[in-house]
């Protein structure tokens, strides 16, 4: 990579000179991370303490929409290593936060979570895909992650859950990319956000001891972070759906006169959904009562297609070519990510029937 990234404006028109690199291929794939970390987007939302600049959940979210809005792979990674990097936050095992962190922060070393088996788990749809076999001073690790996101090649470290053979609660582990045992696959081959580093990894016999427990209970430790995997996911829909209400303004006066009702209430709504996204993280009332976070999410997964179809009526014929597309045929393959990414809208759905459904019992 050549170009010098000294802010973060720098960094976000990085993203969006290699949005479609970023989507279709690989070629840029191990410089987002870099490029992020080098414009302190990962200390946002960190302690100074511990080498952040301060702030909140909610401005790690913003600035996670603010990347989204130019490319949701690199916005998809950034989720990734946040959402790590609150993990070590959330942890008890201070030498692995001394370990990591400082390098997590500077984008030198790329995190990944592989927590939506765990997240599936908690919600009772899957079994923990590892086990965990007791030895003498740790675990022995067996199984497999089907999909993990940012294994960039130079370095990686992961969050998995596992499951203990003798019964004792499922843990909360990391594993860095050099531990013998570890096998990342090739890419997957995905529809788009192909630049997003994401491929299976198999765990063959990996040693496993306290230096790299990140909890030992994640029945506990699930839904402490929950809040925080969710909302920060709830950015990427922000930034994209902001994308497509921008597109759509771009167009032409006649065009948007007859959009303008159209836009006028997707802003109204996206804004809306916002407040209560920045309202139930400061309150800490979503680490309580997941309903509602669970609806937020769902509400900006409509915006974000809502906004999609906006943009495609303002784009008219043109964006069914290729010459004349712009960026939206980009926007609406990444847009398919939006209800897949675990907790899909189906899961999230489900969740809230069987919620209600305790309730009235
Ligand atoms: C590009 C990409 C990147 C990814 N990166 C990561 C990553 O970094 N880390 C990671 O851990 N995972 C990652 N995933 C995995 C992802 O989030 C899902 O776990 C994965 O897509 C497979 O699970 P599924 O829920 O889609 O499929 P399935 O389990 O086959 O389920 C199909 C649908 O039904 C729903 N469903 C299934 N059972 C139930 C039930 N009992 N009740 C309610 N709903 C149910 C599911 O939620 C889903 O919507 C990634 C996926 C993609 C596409």
């Amino acid at each position: 990579m050549n170009t010098i990234i000294r802010t973060q404006d720098d960094a976000l028109a990085w993203a969006a000179a290699h949005a479609a690199s970023l989507n279709e291929g690989s070629t840029h794939a191990d410089d987002a991370i870099s490029v992020l970390g080098a414009a302190g987007f990962f200390r946002i939302g960190v302690p100074v303490e511990l080498g952040g600049t301060g702030g909140s959940t909610w401005d790690a979210a913003e600035a996670i929409a603010r990347v989204a809005e130019h490319s949701l792979t690199a916005a998809f990674v950034f989720w990734g290593q946040r959402c790590f990097i609150g993990y070590l936050l959330e942890s008890d095992n201070e030498a692995l936060r001394e370990r990591s962190l400082p390098a997590l922060l500077a984008g030198e070393l790329a995190g990944a979570t592989g927590l939506s088996n765990a997240m599936k788990f908690l919600s009772g749809i899957e079994s923990l895909s590892i086990a965990a076999t007791p030895e003498a001073d740790g675990w022995r690790l067996d199984g497999k992650l089907p999909w993990v996101t940012n294994l960039r090649r130079s370095g990686y470290v992961v969050a998995a859950a596992v499951e203990p053979t003798d019964g004792q609660p499922p843990a909360v582990v990391a594993f860095f990319a050099d531990t013998p045992g570890i096998t990342r696959t090739d890419d997957l081959q995905l529809l788009a956000l192909r630049g997003s580093n994401t491929a299976a990894i198999l765990i063959d016999g990996v040693a496993s001891g306290a230096g790299e427990l990140i909890h030992a209970d994640a029945r506990r430790f699930l839904p402490r972070v929950r809040p925080a995997f969710l909302s920060l996911q709830c950015g990427m829909s922000i930034g994209l759906a902001r994308a497509c209400i921008g597109a759509a303004k771009a167009s032409g006066s006649a065009v948007r006169a007859g959009l303008q009702s159209r836009i006028d209430a997707l802003e109204a709504g996206l804004a809306h959904a916002i407040e209560e996204l920045k309202e139930g993280l400061a309150s800490g009332s979503f680490a309580e009562q997941a309903a509602p976070l669970f609806k937020v999410r769902i509400r900006l997964a409509g915006i974000v297609r809502q906004a999609m179809d906006l943009e495609l009526d303002a784009t008219g014929g043109r964006a069914y070519l290729v010459e004349t597309t712009g960026e939206f045929a980009r926007r609406w393959l990444e847009a398919a990510f939006v209800p897949v990414v675990t907790p899909s809208l189906t899961q999230l759905h489900g969740e809230l029937v069987r919620q209600a459904a305790l309730r009235a019992a």
